[in-house]
């Protein structure tokens, strides 16, 4: 039925050992797996908010002239309307990023002035975290890809270090260019990551304190979506944490060859 999974089963009859394998659907299988875990994790995901809601509307039905209490209730209500918005937002992007390992849109981009433009899309946030974004250094070359899906990557990594960060502390983004690729890192001062955990948090719908994360806005899918855009993009997402002393996320692409006479460049359209 495809839903078989690949078993190893060693066996030992006196002295011989039997090797049992079963089922050569594992590919199959396991994409099936997954797919089902992604199914049931959004159902329950999105359950959440919506049962919520729909409470709420009862509640603000009962409260009808309590003017405080229908306040209240309508608040709870559009922060829950918020919750599932992003969260609607979020899956419909990696899904996106999963359908295909094509970079749509794709063109040279500068990722100087890409990250400047991610951080400044963060400085409210950052702002009302007393948090201090300080950015450093630079790439040499510019990267090949898809300039939405990669603000969008950053964007994630900058909003999680100040997210997760205390209030009042200091977020230092460093770039650089090392053998053809750029480089650039994503460094805070939060709780840290424990090792267990760490690959993790990749994971889709994956959180460490999953009541912190929601109570923060966190849909548990934004690490899930800087992975798939910078594989997407033929690079690589690195994670060194140690608990109480912070977390450094770096990301690495390939640059594009400079020697090459200009590639054609493509006006951006959204
Ligand atoms: P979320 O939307 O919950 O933030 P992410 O996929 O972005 O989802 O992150 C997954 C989990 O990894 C988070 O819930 C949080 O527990 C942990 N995490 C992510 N970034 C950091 C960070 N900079 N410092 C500490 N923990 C983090």
């Amino acid at each position: 039925q495809g839903s078989t999974i690949l078993q190893v089963r060693v066996a030992t009859v006196g002295e011989e050992y039997i090797l049992i394998l079963a089922d050569d659907h594992t590919e199959i299988a396991r994409t099936e797996e997954v797919r089902n875990d992604f199914v049931a994790n959004v159902s329950h995901e999105l359950k959440t908010p919506v049962g919520a809601i729909s409470l709420l509307s009862e509640a603000l039905d009962d409260a009808a002239g309590d003017e405080e209490a229908v306040r209240r209730f309508a608040a709870r209500m559009s922060k829950e309307s918020a919750r599932l918005t992003s969260l609607v937002q979020d899956i419909i992007e990696l899904s996106r990023l999963q359908s295909t390992d094509m970079v749509d849109r794709a063109r040279e981009v500068d990722l100087n002035q890409l990250v400047a433009e991610a951080v400044e899309a963060n400085r409210l946030p950052a702002e009302n975290r007393k948090t201090t974004v300080v950015v450093g250094g630079s790439v040499d070359g510019a990267v090949y890809g898809d300039a939405k899906m990669l603000t969008t990557a950053f964007r994630n990594l900058i909003d999680n270090a100040i997210r997760y960060s205390p209030e009042g502390s200091r977020v230092g983004i460093g770039l650089r260019s090392r053998d053809g690729m750029a480089q650039v890192s994503v460094t805070d001062q939060g709780p840290g990551i424990n090792p267990e955990d760490q690959e993790r948090i990749f994971e889709r719908f994956y959180r460490i304190d999953s009541a912190r994360s929601r109570h923060t806005g966190g849909t548990g899918l934004g690490l899930s979506i800087v992975k798939h855009v910078v594989s997407n993009h033929g690079g690589e997402v690195n994670l060194w944490s140690q608990p109480g002393q912070g977390s450094t996320f770096t990301v690495r692409l390939p640059e594009m060859e400079s020697a090459e006479p200009s590639a054609e460049k493509q006006q951006q359209s959204d």
